[in-house]
């Protein structure tokens, strides 16, 4: 896809091109050449963005709830019908293989849950000390919210962010990362196609200048951050200065704990699909530390070796592609940098290691995916994010080690389990410190379930009554009955 010019804002319903000259060039991870230039958001387009968000905040708050729940229904018609599009948008995003590009069903997902939030109670009341006064606990929206997406989630963080802010009554000035704009520009586009008022949801494109122009913003009533660690204490300082609220959702290494009774065609498959093959290894979701127990250590990994090794590898538009390019050179020079050091240090290369060098996929940002055994768990390569197709094996004996092993990290966003023991599964779930822990099964986010991370992985939840309630504040009006 080329695009004949300019990719522009969507601000008030409007697409915005002139106002900004700061412009990006975006380059297509598997072939590593330019498929859009795209507008960035500077400090004057957030100031329009705000504005028209606060207008059309008002315009939204003007109609009935059953007015504005059916609004958000016929906005997920209108995703429902685009699907495909969207799907395909998210290729061009970020060249995600299309196998993998499931957001645009989740964005219709969360549209629909949260549509059924609007005409929900969302407060009550309540009997006072020494008075009949009528107490009343409302939430209401904070007006207008800004979020602020990475480039691996443009449609995933609009699904768990825009449509409960929506659902809560409040605008959104939505900011992509300038290496992933496409899906979300279009996104912006279907909420006017389903009739929303223009400005209830503005597209901004940008970078670092653009997001910190929309947190100091003084018309921002709370911030929405997904992003790396390094970023978020940036977002919370100028919070800070601004005195208004964030969510973080933030990075993940998390632990996949395979027990000896576990099936292991399963375990390996979806250790595989949660690992190294999981958007090539670029999700926080991704389960990049395999904790196997001694017993069934060798007959794990050459079942987790056949099934990585034999992934097809390829164009990320083919639907038979299990594994696309990283996001950038850059990427993959920091990725390969990562896995020699691991070598250096004493891991098993088991497979991968390399960039894909010949035939037609030379030119993209390609990685083989890589396994590595025995891996120290104080090592690098096991403690820090390496957002590329790459996992670390190590070896438990028992549970005492396995649950030491998997919380010895900065982060707690995920955690994975495989057992046919239940009560193992539950007793070692309540000791694992993460936000969320999925045993048997990959990580499927869903509306009805609280998203979020423990320690480094940030605070705030999305999904969820819990998800609903960080798009609302707290009002008491007391009415005095004499
Ligand atoms: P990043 O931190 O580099 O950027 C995130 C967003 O912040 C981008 O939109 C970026 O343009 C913007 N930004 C940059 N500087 C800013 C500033 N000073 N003020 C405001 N905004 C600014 O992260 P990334 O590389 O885009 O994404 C990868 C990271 O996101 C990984 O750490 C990954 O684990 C994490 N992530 C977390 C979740 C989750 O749900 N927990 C989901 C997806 C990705």
């Amino acid at each position: 896809m080329t695009a004949a010019g300019p990719v522009g804002l969507l601000i008030g319903g409007d697409r915005v091109t002139a106002t900004s000259e700061n412009l990006h060039e975006h380059i297509y991870p598997a072939t590593g050449a330019p498929n859009a230039t795209v507008a960035l958001a500077g400090g004057d387009e957030i100031d329009q963005a705000v504005d028209a968000a606060r207008q059309a905040q008002r315009a939204w708050m003007a109609l009935t709830v059953d007015r504005r729940r059916d609004a958000l229904i016929d906005l997920a018609d209108v995703v429902h019908e685009h699907l495909d599009e969207l799907a395909a948008l998210n290729v061009q995003d970020y060249a995600v293989p299309i196998s993998y590009a499931g957001t645009a069903r989740m964005l219709e997902w969360f549209l629909r849950h949260f549509a059924g939030y609007v005409d929900k109670p969302h407060g009550f009341s309540s009997p006072v000390n020494g008075s009949f006064d009528l107490n009343l606990i409302e939430r209401e929206p904070y007006g207008v919210v800004g979020v602020i997406a990475p480039w691996n989630g443009s449609l995933a963080v609009a699904a768990s962010c825009v449509a409960p802010a929506l659902a809560a009554g409040n605008a959104v000035v939505f900011k992509p990362s300038e290496l992933a704009p496409l899906a979300a520009l279009r996104f912006g586009e279907l909420c006017l196609t389903a009739g929303l008022p223009p400005g209830l949801v503005n597209i901004v494109p940008a970078g670092p200048v653009g997001g910190a122009a929309l947190v100091r913003h003084p018309g921002i009533g709370k911030i929405h951050f997904t992003g790396g660690g390094v970023t978020a204490r940036k977002v919370l300082r100028a919070a800070a200065e601004n005195l208004i609220p964030v969510v973080t959702e933030l990075g993940g290494k998390s632990a996949n704990i395979i027990f000896a009774d576990a099936d292991l065609d399963q375990a390996a498959t979806l250790s595989a699909h949660q690992g190294p093959l999981m958007q090539s290894g670029q999700s926080c979701a991704c389960a990049s530390r395999i904790l196997v127990q001694d017993a069934i250590y060798d007959e794990f990994v050459e079942r987790f070796l056949a099934i990585v090794s034999t992934a097809r590898v390829g164009d990320p538009t083919d639907p038979s592609v299990r594994l696309g390019p990283v996001i950038s050179s850059a990427s993959l020079e920091r990725i390969l940098t990562i896995v020699d050091r691991a070598v250096d240090e004493g891991g098993d290369l088991l497979t991968g290691g390399h960039r894909i060098a010949e035939g037609p996929l030379a030119e993209g940002f390609y990685v083989a995916p890589t396994v590595l055994g025995n891996v120290d768990n104080q090592s690098a390569l096991a403690q820090d994010e390496t957002f590329g197709p790459v996992v670390s094996l190590m070896r438990f004996t028992d549970v005492d080690e396995a649950v030491r092993i998997a919380n010895d990290t900065q982060y707690g966003l995920n955690a994975f389990v495989h057992t046919r023991d239940l009560t193992r599964a539950h007793t070692v779930s309540r000791r694992l410190e993460a936000g969320s822990v999925w045993v048997n099964q990959f990580s499927q986010v869903s509306p009805q379930g609280p998203y979020g991370g423990f320690k480094q992985s940030g605070f705030g939840r999305t999904g969820g009554l819990e998800g609903f309630q960080e798009f609302t504040r707290v009002k008491n009006i007391r009415i005095g009955i004499s």
